[in-house]
């Protein structure tokens, strides 16, 4: 476990520009602010919410970074992945993408 997760003291959990915490779970971004997000999510067993859920994919496509685009893999194959959903709550835990 990391402390990817946790703010700074005093934070007010608004601060996705000097806070990673706040970059890793702000919802009012388009994906997290934070480089090698989806790395944090997984090893930390987090939940991602599922508006990011296009953008963590997107991750694994990264071609200008090889070794970034294995990484995600193998931590996926370990740790697997959730997503939150509208309706059931939660999604069952993925371990590989297509
Ligand atoms: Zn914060």
């Amino acid at each position: 476990m990391t402390r990817e997760f946790e703010h700074y003291q005093g934070c007010r959990n608004r601060d996705p520009e000097n806070c990673g915490a706040c970059a890793l779970t702000d919802l009012r971004q388009s994906k997290p602010n934070y480089e090698g997000w989806p790395l944090a999510y997984m090893e930390n067993g987090r939940t991602v919410p599922a508006k990011w859920r296009e953008a963590f994919y997107d991750e694994f496509k990264s071609t200008d970074n090889p070794a970034y685009a294995a990484n995600l893999r193998a931590t996926l194959a370990k740790h697997g992945v959730r997503f939150t959903e509208s309706k059931r709550g939660v999604t069952e835990r993925i371990y590989a993408v297509d």
